[in-house]
Protein backbone atom coordinates (compact mmCIF):
# COMPACT_ATOMS: atom_id res chain seq x y z
CA UNK A 1 0.00 0.00 0.00
CA UNK A 2 2.98 2.47 0.62
CA UNK A 3 4.64 1.49 -2.41
CA UNK A 4 1.12 2.12 -3.89
CA UNK A 5 0.76 5.68 -2.54
CA UNK A 6 4.00 6.49 -3.43
CA UNK A 7 3.96 5.63 -7.04
CA UNK A 8 0.71 7.79 -7.06
CA UNK A 9 2.36 10.41 -5.38
CA UNK A 10 5.44 10.32 -7.95
CA UNK A 11 2.74 10.16 -10.58
CA UNK A 12 0.83 13.14 -9.66
CA UNK A 13 4.09 15.02 -9.21
CA UNK A 14 5.08 14.23 -12.37
CA UNK A 15 1.92 15.33 -13.84
CA UNK A 16 2.29 18.77 -11.68
CA UNK A 17 6.18 19.06 -13.29
CA UNK A 18 5.71 18.30 -16.81
CA UNK A 19 2.38 21.01 -16.62
CA UNK A 20 4.33 23.76 -15.00
CA UNK A 21 7.55 23.06 -18.04
CA UNK A 22 4.33 22.89 -20.54
CA UNK A 23 2.84 26.34 -18.74
CA UNK A 24 6.43 27.77 -18.63
CA UNK A 25 7.73 26.59 -22.34
CA UNK A 26 3.96 28.05 -23.71
CA UNK A 27 4.14 31.09 -21.76
CA UNK A 28 7.97 31.86 -22.49
CA UNK A 29 7.18 31.29 -26.39
CA UNK A 30 3.44 34.01 -25.63
CA UNK A 31 5.83 36.28 -24.48
CA UNK A 32 8.58 35.58 -27.18
CA UNK A 33 6.04 35.69 -29.89
CA UNK A 34 4.20 39.03 -28.52
CA UNK A 35 7.73 40.82 -28.07
CA UNK A 36 8.71 39.61 -31.62
CA UNK A 37 5.17 40.96 -32.99
CA UNK A 38 5.77 44.43 -31.31
CA UNK A 39 8.71 44.89 -32.49
CA UNK A 40 8.15 44.19 -35.97
CA UNK A 41 4.89 46.38 -36.37
CA UNK A 42 7.71 48.78 -34.46
CA UNK A 43 9.89 48.21 -36.80
CA UNK A 44 7.28 48.48 -40.10
CA UNK A 45 5.28 51.29 -38.47
CA UNK A 46 9.04 53.18 -37.76
CA UNK A 47 9.72 52.38 -41.02
CA UNK A 48 6.31 53.56 -42.78
CA UNK A 49 6.46 56.50 -40.20
CA UNK A 50 10.14 57.45 -41.92
CA UNK A 51 8.65 56.78 -45.15
CA UNK A 52 5.73 58.98 -44.68
CA UNK A 53 7.43 61.70 -43.30
CA UNK A 54 10.55 61.45 -45.79
CA UNK A 55 7.64 61.83 -48.63
CA UNK A 56 5.86 64.69 -46.82
CA UNK A 57 9.38 66.66 -46.26
CA UNK A 58 9.61 66.29 -50.03
CA UNK A 59 6.46 67.59 -50.55
CA UNK A 60 7.12 70.82 -47.93
CA UNK A 61 10.32 71.03 -49.62
CA UNK A 62 9.84 71.65 -52.79
CA UNK A 63 6.17 72.97 -52.51
CA UNK A 64 8.33 76.02 -50.88
CA UNK A 65 11.12 75.97 -53.75
CA UNK A 66 8.31 76.09 -56.51
CA UNK A 67 8.52 79.46 -58.67
CA UNK A 68 8.00 80.91 -62.31
CA UNK A 69 11.63 79.50 -62.91
CA UNK A 70 10.96 75.96 -61.80
CA UNK A 71 7.64 74.74 -62.80
CA UNK A 72 9.19 71.05 -64.28
CA UNK A 73 9.70 70.06 -60.44
CA UNK A 74 7.94 67.26 -59.20
CA UNK A 75 7.69 64.26 -56.36
CA UNK A 76 9.61 61.22 -56.83
CA UNK A 77 6.98 58.37 -56.88
CA UNK A 78 8.71 55.56 -56.99
CA UNK A 79 9.66 56.33 -53.10
CA UNK A 80 6.14 56.48 -51.93
CA UNK A 81 4.16 54.29 -50.35
CA UNK A 82 0.84 52.55 -51.53
CA UNK A 83 -1.11 55.33 -49.14
CA UNK A 84 0.91 58.22 -50.08
CA UNK A 85 0.78 57.58 -54.12
CA UNK A 86 -2.13 58.64 -54.49
CA UNK A 87 -0.58 62.33 -52.73
CA UNK A 88 2.49 62.57 -54.44
CA UNK A 89 0.47 61.65 -57.93
CA UNK A 90 -2.25 64.59 -56.98
CA UNK A 91 0.90 66.86 -55.85
CA UNK A 92 2.94 65.86 -59.48
CA UNK A 93 -0.85 66.18 -61.84
CA UNK A 94 -1.48 70.03 -60.42
CA UNK A 95 2.23 70.82 -61.23
CA UNK A 96 1.58 69.54 -65.09
CA UNK A 97 -1.64 71.72 -65.12
CA UNK A 98 0.10 74.91 -63.27
CA UNK A 99 3.28 74.24 -65.89
CA UNK A 100 0.85 74.38 -69.16
CA UNK A 101 -1.29 77.05 -67.99
CA UNK A 102 2.08 79.27 -67.25
CA UNK A 103 3.29 77.91 -70.72
CA UNK A 104 0.25 78.81 -72.03
CA UNK A 105 0.03 82.72 -70.60
CA UNK A 106 4.25 83.09 -71.86
CA UNK A 107 3.19 82.09 -75.56
CA UNK A 108 0.30 84.20 -75.22
CA UNK A 109 2.07 87.38 -74.23
CA UNK A 110 4.60 86.65 -77.02
CA UNK A 111 2.54 86.19 -79.83
CA UNK A 112 0.86 89.75 -78.79
CA UNK A 113 4.20 91.61 -78.31
CA UNK A 114 5.09 90.13 -81.81
CA UNK A 115 1.72 91.02 -83.46
CA UNK A 116 2.33 94.97 -81.90
CA UNK A 117 5.62 94.71 -83.44
CA UNK A 118 4.59 95.26 -86.64
CA UNK A 119 1.90 98.33 -86.37
CA UNK A 120 4.46 100.04 -83.95
CA UNK A 121 7.43 99.51 -86.66
CA UNK A 122 5.24 100.68 -89.43
CA UNK A 123 4.33 103.85 -87.74
CA UNK A 124 8.29 104.35 -86.52
CA UNK A 125 8.83 103.78 -90.56
CA UNK A 126 6.06 106.65 -91.59
CA UNK A 127 7.40 108.48 -89.12
CA UNK A 128 10.99 108.87 -89.55
CA UNK A 129 9.95 109.45 -93.50
CA UNK A 130 7.56 111.93 -92.92
CA UNK A 131 10.71 113.68 -90.97
CA UNK A 132 12.72 113.46 -93.78
CA UNK A 133 11.04 114.74 -96.50
CA UNK A 134 7.33 114.95 -95.55
CA UNK A 135 7.57 118.09 -94.86
CA UNK A 136 7.87 119.03 -98.55
CA UNK A 137 6.39 116.54 -100.28
CA UNK A 138 2.38 116.71 -100.40
CA UNK A 139 2.48 112.45 -101.77
CA UNK A 140 4.77 110.99 -98.87
CA UNK A 141 2.81 113.22 -97.15
CA UNK A 142 -0.54 111.85 -97.77
CA UNK A 143 0.88 108.19 -98.21
CA UNK A 144 1.97 108.62 -94.69
CA UNK A 145 -1.28 109.77 -93.26
CA UNK A 146 -3.29 106.41 -94.38
CA UNK A 147 -0.71 103.94 -92.95
CA UNK A 148 -0.37 105.79 -90.03
CA UNK A 149 -3.96 105.78 -89.57
CA UNK A 150 -4.99 102.08 -91.15
CA UNK A 151 -2.19 100.83 -89.05
CA UNK A 152 -3.16 102.37 -85.35
CA UNK A 153 -7.07 101.14 -86.75
CA UNK A 154 -5.06 97.91 -86.76
CA UNK A 155 -3.41 97.98 -83.66
CA UNK A 156 -7.12 99.23 -81.60
CA UNK A 157 -8.27 96.08 -83.08
CA UNK A 158 -5.82 93.82 -82.10
CA UNK A 159 -5.69 95.75 -78.09
CA UNK A 160 -9.49 95.21 -77.98
CA UNK A 161 -9.10 91.85 -79.15
CA UNK A 162 -6.21 90.94 -76.47
CA UNK A 163 -8.51 92.94 -73.89
CA UNK A 164 -11.49 90.78 -74.61
CA UNK A 165 -9.56 87.42 -74.45
CA UNK A 166 -8.14 88.71 -71.03
CA UNK A 167 -11.13 89.67 -69.14
CA UNK A 168 -12.72 85.95 -70.43
CA UNK A 169 -9.40 84.40 -68.82
CA UNK A 170 -9.93 86.27 -65.95
CA UNK A 171 -13.54 85.69 -65.78
CA UNK A 172 -14.87 89.38 -65.79
CA UNK A 173 -15.90 89.15 -68.99
CA UNK A 174 -19.47 90.91 -68.66
CA UNK A 175 -22.58 89.57 -70.55
CA UNK A 176 -25.95 91.45 -70.92
CA UNK A 177 -28.48 88.83 -71.14
CA UNK A 178 -31.72 89.28 -72.38
CA UNK A 179 -34.37 87.55 -74.92
CA UNK A 180 -34.50 88.72 -78.16
CA UNK A 181 -35.27 87.70 -81.48
CA UNK A 182 -32.41 86.00 -83.29
CA UNK A 183 -33.79 86.12 -86.60
CA UNK A 184 -34.03 89.74 -86.75
CA UNK A 185 -30.27 89.59 -85.75
CA UNK A 186 -29.66 87.55 -88.80
CA UNK A 187 -31.32 90.10 -90.85
CA UNK A 188 -29.66 92.92 -89.65
CA UNK A 189 -26.54 91.19 -90.53
CA UNK A 190 -27.10 90.27 -93.87
CA UNK A 191 -28.38 93.71 -94.64
CA UNK A 192 -24.53 95.14 -93.48
CA UNK A 193 -22.97 92.64 -95.30
CA UNK A 194 -24.81 93.17 -98.31
CA UNK A 195 -24.54 97.09 -98.12
CA UNK A 196 -20.50 97.08 -97.14
CA UNK A 197 -19.84 94.14 -99.70
CA UNK A 198 -20.35 93.97 -103.35
CA UNK A 199 -17.76 91.58 -104.68
CA UNK A 200 -19.44 88.58 -103.25
CA UNK A 201 -22.98 87.04 -104.15
CA UNK A 202 -24.62 86.89 -100.21
CA UNK A 203 -27.36 83.95 -100.18
CA UNK A 204 -29.26 83.62 -97.17
CA UNK A 205 -32.56 81.97 -95.51
CA UNK A 206 -33.98 83.03 -92.35
CA UNK A 207 -36.52 81.02 -90.38
CA UNK A 208 -39.02 83.60 -89.00
CA UNK A 209 -39.61 84.38 -85.29
CA UNK A 210 -36.80 82.52 -83.50
CA UNK A 211 -36.75 83.52 -79.97
CA UNK A 212 -33.27 83.36 -77.91
CA UNK A 213 -31.68 84.27 -74.50
CA UNK A 214 -28.25 86.06 -74.59
CA UNK A 215 -26.15 88.70 -75.17
CA UNK A 216 -27.31 89.95 -77.89
CA UNK A 217 -24.63 92.01 -79.06
CA UNK A 218 -21.83 90.07 -78.24
CA UNK A 219 -23.25 86.95 -80.23
CA UNK A 220 -23.59 89.25 -83.34
CA UNK A 221 -19.62 89.95 -83.03
CA UNK A 222 -19.07 86.28 -83.16
CA UNK A 223 -21.08 85.81 -86.06
CA UNK A 224 -19.72 88.96 -87.94
CA UNK A 225 -16.24 87.47 -87.45
CA UNK A 226 -17.67 83.70 -89.13
CA UNK A 227 -19.45 86.10 -92.64
CA UNK A 228 -15.85 88.48 -92.51
CA UNK A 229 -14.01 84.88 -92.55
CA UNK A 230 -15.97 83.81 -95.29
CA UNK A 231 -15.97 87.12 -97.57
CA UNK A 232 -11.93 87.35 -96.46
CA UNK A 233 -11.40 83.73 -97.74
CA UNK A 234 -13.14 83.61 -100.49
CA UNK A 235 -12.35 84.94 -104.07
CA UNK A 236 -14.38 87.85 -105.17
CA UNK A 237 -17.57 86.82 -107.49
CA UNK A 238 -18.18 83.47 -105.45
CA UNK A 239 -21.23 83.42 -103.24
CA UNK A 240 -21.80 83.35 -99.08
CA UNK A 241 -24.37 81.42 -97.54
CA UNK A 242 -25.81 82.76 -94.68
CA UNK A 243 -28.77 80.83 -93.01
CA UNK A 244 -30.56 80.50 -90.01
CA UNK A 245 -32.42 77.14 -89.26
CA UNK A 246 -33.74 75.11 -86.01
CA UNK A 247 -32.66 71.92 -85.34
CA UNK A 248 -33.58 70.03 -82.05
CA UNK A 249 -33.63 72.58 -79.35
CA UNK A 250 -30.90 74.76 -81.32
CA UNK A 251 -31.14 77.66 -82.97
CA UNK A 252 -28.19 76.95 -85.76
CA UNK A 253 -26.74 79.78 -87.97
CA UNK A 254 -24.90 78.53 -90.94
CA UNK A 255 -22.42 80.23 -92.50
CA UNK A 256 -20.74 78.50 -95.80
CA UNK A 257 -18.27 79.62 -98.31
CA UNK A 258 -16.81 78.29 -101.31
CA UNK A 259 -13.12 79.77 -100.80
CA UNK A 260 -10.17 78.58 -100.41
CA UNK A 261 -10.60 76.30 -97.74
CA UNK A 262 -8.78 74.67 -94.62
CA UNK A 263 -6.30 71.81 -94.72
CA UNK A 264 -7.83 68.87 -92.68
CA UNK A 265 -5.03 68.63 -90.46
CA UNK A 266 -5.38 72.50 -89.68
CA UNK A 267 -8.76 72.08 -88.35
CA UNK A 268 -8.23 71.12 -85.07
CA UNK A 269 -6.12 74.27 -84.90
CA UNK A 270 -8.26 77.06 -85.95
CA UNK A 271 -9.63 78.12 -83.32
CA UNK A 272 -6.53 78.60 -80.80
CA UNK A 273 -5.38 82.10 -80.47
CA UNK A 274 -2.65 83.32 -83.13
CA UNK A 275 -3.31 80.67 -85.46
CA UNK A 276 -3.70 81.56 -88.89
CA UNK A 277 -3.18 78.61 -91.51
CA UNK A 278 -1.00 80.84 -93.76
CA UNK A 279 0.81 83.31 -91.62
CA UNK A 280 2.06 85.52 -94.22
CA UNK A 281 -0.37 85.67 -96.63
CA UNK A 282 -3.22 86.31 -93.92
CA UNK A 283 -1.24 89.12 -92.36
CA UNK A 284 -2.28 90.75 -95.55
CA UNK A 285 -5.58 90.49 -95.21
CA UNK A 286 -5.77 92.37 -91.79
CA UNK A 287 -5.55 89.10 -89.26
CA UNK A 288 -4.76 88.80 -85.97
CA UNK A 289 -5.87 85.26 -85.68
CA UNK A 290 -7.97 85.70 -82.48
CA UNK A 291 -11.21 86.19 -84.23
CA UNK A 292 -12.26 82.35 -84.24
CA UNK A 293 -10.70 81.98 -80.42
CA UNK A 294 -13.33 85.10 -79.65
CA UNK A 295 -16.04 83.61 -81.44
CA UNK A 296 -15.99 80.39 -79.89
CA UNK A 297 -15.43 82.26 -76.23
CA UNK A 298 -19.11 84.51 -76.81
CA UNK A 299 -20.86 80.56 -78.43
CA UNK A 300 -19.25 78.48 -75.75
CA UNK A 301 -20.56 81.08 -72.57
CA UNK A 302 -23.89 80.91 -74.63
CA UNK A 303 -23.75 77.43 -74.19
CA UNK A 304 -23.77 77.01 -77.58
CA UNK A 305 -20.85 75.07 -79.97
CA UNK A 306 -19.51 74.94 -83.48
CA UNK A 307 -19.00 72.55 -85.66
CA UNK A 308 -16.57 73.02 -89.10
CA UNK A 309 -16.44 71.36 -92.66
CA UNK A 310 -13.96 73.01 -94.58
CA UNK A 311 -11.88 71.14 -97.96
CA UNK A 312 -9.30 73.14 -99.66
CA UNK A 313 -10.40 75.00 -103.04
CA UNK A 314 -13.74 73.82 -102.30
CA UNK A 315 -14.89 76.00 -99.32
CA UNK A 316 -15.67 76.03 -95.35
CA UNK A 317 -18.73 75.89 -93.88
CA UNK A 318 -19.24 76.93 -90.21
CA UNK A 319 -22.25 75.79 -88.21
CA UNK A 320 -23.14 77.64 -84.59
CA UNK A 321 -25.52 76.29 -82.38
CA UNK A 322 -27.55 77.88 -79.65
CA UNK A 323 -29.54 75.75 -77.22
CA UNK A 324 -33.04 77.84 -77.31
CA UNK A 325 -34.34 76.38 -73.95
CA UNK A 326 -31.64 77.84 -71.77
CA UNK A 327 -32.29 78.24 -68.19
CA UNK A 328 -32.84 81.32 -66.84
CA UNK A 329 -30.12 83.90 -68.15
CA UNK A 330 -27.06 84.21 -65.91
CA UNK A 331 -24.86 86.96 -66.35
CA UNK A 332 -21.09 87.86 -65.02
CA UNK A 333 -20.54 90.90 -63.46
CA UNK A 334 -17.10 92.87 -63.30
P1 LIG B 1 -7.90 85.79 -88.66
O1 LIG B 1 -8.25 87.02 -87.92
O2 LIG B 1 -6.46 85.66 -89.02
O3 LIG B 1 -8.81 85.52 -89.82
P2 LIG B 1 -9.30 83.72 -87.22
O4 LIG B 1 -9.07 83.26 -85.83
O5 LIG B 1 -10.60 84.34 -87.53
O6 LIG B 1 -8.07 84.63 -87.59
O7 LIG B 1 -9.10 82.45 -88.15
C1 LIG B 1 -7.98 81.62 -87.98
C2 LIG B 1 -7.50 81.07 -89.31
O8 LIG B 1 -8.45 80.12 -89.80
C3 LIG B 1 -7.39 82.12 -90.40
O9 LIG B 1 -6.16 82.77 -90.32
C4 LIG B 1 -7.54 81.29 -91.65
O10 LIG B 1 -6.33 80.68 -91.96
C5 LIG B 1 -8.51 80.18 -91.22
N1 LIG B 1 -9.93 80.46 -91.62
C6 LIG B 1 -10.91 80.93 -90.82
N2 LIG B 1 -12.08 81.02 -91.51
C7 LIG B 1 -11.82 80.60 -92.77
C8 LIG B 1 -12.61 80.43 -93.96
N3 LIG B 1 -13.90 80.75 -93.98
N4 LIG B 1 -11.98 79.95 -95.05
C9 LIG B 1 -10.67 79.62 -95.04
N5 LIG B 1 -9.87 79.75 -93.95
C10 LIG B 1 -10.43 80.23 -92.83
Amino acid sequence: LFVENLSLGLIVYNDITILLIEITVIGTLAILLFAVSTLTIYLRGSYLTRKAFGVLDELTEKANNISSQNLNLRLNVNDSTDELIEIALTFNRMMDRIEKAYEKQNQFVSDASHELRTPISVIQGYARMLDRWGKDDKDILQESIQAIKKESENMQDLVEKLLFIARNDKDTLVLVKGRFNMSELIGELIRETILLETNHNIESHVEPEIMLDGDRDRIKQALRIFVDNALKYTETGKIITIKLTIEDNYAVVTVRDNGIGIPEEQLPNIFDRFFRVDASRERDKGGHGLGLSIARIIVLRHGGRIKVASKPGEGTRFKIYFPIDLPPSTSHSE
